[in-house]
């Protein structure tokens, strides 16, 4: 192994990303070396890319961007137990502290000091990765590396789709995004009787119900009352699955939930935003703030779907050799797209 290696970094304050060498990352006893096979680009890279407020106040520059991955392991602490050299791993990239009273607790996706790499530090669009062996997990073999690499944001979606029992339930998702069409995926497999998803972006409809069972709609066209009376639901849905960040959706799914309906919030408005809290209130509705993915038991739950037919493939549309990756970015910035899966080769 050479000491140098090619990494997507953050290099200016400015839009972009620059592929450059690097040096290899140095690992301490407790963390792995990973080679990197394939990456996801995520709507967090975008921000980055971009350069908006968001990533101005949170990226160091430089930084080694990227944090959805699959690879092989090529190197190991001395304290490092139970991992191998040239097993294939994804793994979870918030790295968690170990002294607060939620990680104490064994919550550590709750752990407040949470920093992510790609974000907060060196992150995987790189050749070789450094990542504490704790965050690193094993990809069986029905799971490969493009999977591997979206594992990421499908624990955002299971974690979120997760959040209340969808068994039997009528579930509305808000956002058509890869994150939203895995979630309706998800909500299918685990036994949703219908499953409604909305999205104002026709491409983004089409690839919803190209992915998943589900009936895909857009409320500037149809209104979601006639839908749920089409579906012969009698009072509404039972469980709604915000993951647009958009007031309008949330307002549109409050109004077409049940009495005592249940809210999982995934999408990250811009800013402050305007609630109707009074008509939540009266509606006795229940919201739940979802973050990252339950470490780790998002990470069992959907390793296990997945071992058991849950697929959502079809969710990436398109797939470019690591050298081309603004074309990748650049197709993931036009909105229509899937996810988009760099291949490091
Ligand atoms: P995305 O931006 O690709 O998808 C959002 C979708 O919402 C888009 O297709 C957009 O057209 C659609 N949309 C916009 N306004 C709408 C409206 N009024 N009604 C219905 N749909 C509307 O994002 P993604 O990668 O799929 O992620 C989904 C959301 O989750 C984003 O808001 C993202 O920031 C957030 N997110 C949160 C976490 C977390 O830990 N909480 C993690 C990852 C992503
Ligand atoms: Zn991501």
């Amino acid at each position: 192994m050479t000491n140098e290696m090619k990494a997507l970094v953050k290099a200016r304050p400015e839009p972009g990303l620059w592929m450059e060498h690097r040096a290899v990352p140095e690992i301490g006893p407790e963390d792995v070396l990973i080679r990197i096979r394939k990456t996801g680009i995520c709507g967090t890279d975008i921000h980055i890319w971009n350069w908006d407020d968001w990533a101005e106040r949170t990226v160091p520059v430089p930084l080694i961007t990227g944090h959805e991955f699959a690879g092989e392991i090529v190197d190991m602490g001395r304290s490092v137990e139970g991992l191998a050299i040239g097993q294939r791993v994804s793994g979870e990239g918030h790295l968690i502290g170990k002294q607060s009273r939620q990680s104490r607790a064994g919550k550590f996706h709750l752990d407040p000091e949470t920093r992510g790499i790609g974000v907060n530090e060196p992150g995987a669009f790189a050749e070789y990765l450094r990542l504490p062996a704790f965050n690193v997990v094993p990809l069986p073999d029905a799971i490969d590396d493009e999977i591997g690499a979206i594992l990421d944001p499908l624990g955002n979606a299971v974690h979120t789709a997760l959040s209340f029992d969808l068994v039997g339930e009528d579930v509305l998702i808000t956002g058509a995004g890869p994150i939203g069409i895995m979630a309706a995926a998800v909500a299918r497999h685990v036994g949703a009787r219908h499953v409604v998803i909305t999205d104002l972006n026709p491409d983004r409809l089409r690839l919803a119900a190209d992915v998943a069972d589900v009936v895909a709609v857009n409320p500037r066209e149809q209104d979601l009352g006639e839908i749920v009376s089409d579906l012969g639901m009698k009072e509404g849905f039972d469980v709604g699955l915000e993951m647009s960040g958009s007031q309008a959706a949330l307002d549109q799914m409050v109004e077409a939930l049940v009495m005592g309906g249940r809210i999982a919030l995934l999408g990250i408005p811009p800013g402050k935003s305007p609630v109707d809290w009074s008509r939540i209130v009266f509606k006795a509705i229940t919201i739940k703030g979802v973050y990252g993915r339950e470490i780790f038991e998002t990470w069992y739950k959907m390793i296990a779907m997945l071992e058991n037919g849950l697929d959502v493939r079809g969710v990436i549309t398109h797939r470019f050799p690591v050298d081309e990756f603004a074309e990748g970015f650049e197709v993931m910035r036009g909105g229509a797209s899937g996810k988009v899966v760099l291949d490091w080769g």
